[in-house]
This record gives structure tokens, C-alpha cells and sequence, in this order.
């Protein structure tokens, strides 16, 4: 199976600004970002969606997370920000590899529908 496009950016085949990295995910600044901070924070290990992960990933799902918090202190976002993953298609994803958006630095509106 070919690289996912994040992996790809990982490591470095193809442009993207890479804002944090360890053992087990990245992150990256989005390219069309939807806030003023708008970064996806993607595991190293290419799952598809959130609904592809198994037992074994409990902790890698919820390390995503903590890193989300980390960037997001890192970036001053006063504890206001949105987390989101798209899970499917239909539900807005167009990148077949588990990656959290972190948003903020503006006041959100929330219409998800
Ligand atoms: P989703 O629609 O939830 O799958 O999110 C995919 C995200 O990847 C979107 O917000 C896109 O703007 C973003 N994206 C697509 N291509 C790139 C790229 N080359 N570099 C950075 N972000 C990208």
C-alpha cells in the first residue's frame, strides 16, 4: 500500500510545515486552514479512520490528544480551541489517514451539519 499524503509530508516527499514530532505522531500546519491555528495532529501509524482502530491503539488515540493539548498550550490559545476528526466520507473526511484538527485563535461558531 502507498504512503498516505501525511506521510508522505512526514517525510519530506512532498512540501509541508511540520510543527512537532515524536515517537508516535506529528503534526502539521493545515493548507487550508479554517482558523487562524488550524494543525492536524496524525499518527505515525497509518489507520484509515477513527472506526479502522483497534484495542491496540487505545493508548496511540489517546496520546493524540494529549499532544493536541500540548500544541495547543504551545500556541496560546487560552484553553479555547476545537478538536475535531472526521470519521467517513459523509462526515467530511478526505484524508483516509487519522489526523485531529486543532482549531483556534477566533471565537468558533458551531454548525457541524
Ligand atoms: P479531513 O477533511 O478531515 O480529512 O481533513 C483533511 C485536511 O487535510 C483538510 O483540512 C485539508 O485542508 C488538509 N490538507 C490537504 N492537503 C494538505 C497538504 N498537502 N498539507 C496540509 N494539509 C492538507
Amino acid at each position: 500500500m502507498s504512503d498516505s499524503l501525511f506521510t508522505k509530508i512526514r517525510k519530506g516527499e512532498i512540501p509541508g510545515t511540520i510543527v512537532y514530532q515524536d515517537e508516535l505522531c506529528f503534526a502539521i500546519e493545515d493548507i487550508a486552514p479554517q482558523a487562524p491555528i488550524h494543525i492536524l495532529i496524525i499518527p505515525i501509524k497509518e489507520i484509515e479512520k477513527v472506526s479502522d482502530a483497534s484495542e491496540e491503539d487505545i493508548n496511540l488515540l489517546g496520546h493524540l490528544l494529549h499532544v493536541s493539548k500540548k500544541i495547543a498550550q504551545n500556541h496560546n490559545l487560552d484553553n479555547n480551541y476545537r478538536l475535531v476528526i472526521n470519521n467517513g466520507a459523509r462526515a467530511g473526511q478526505t484524508v483516509f489517514h487519522i489526523h485531529v484538527h486543532l482549531l483556534g485563535g477566533k471565537s468558533l461558531e458551531w454548525h457541524p451539519a
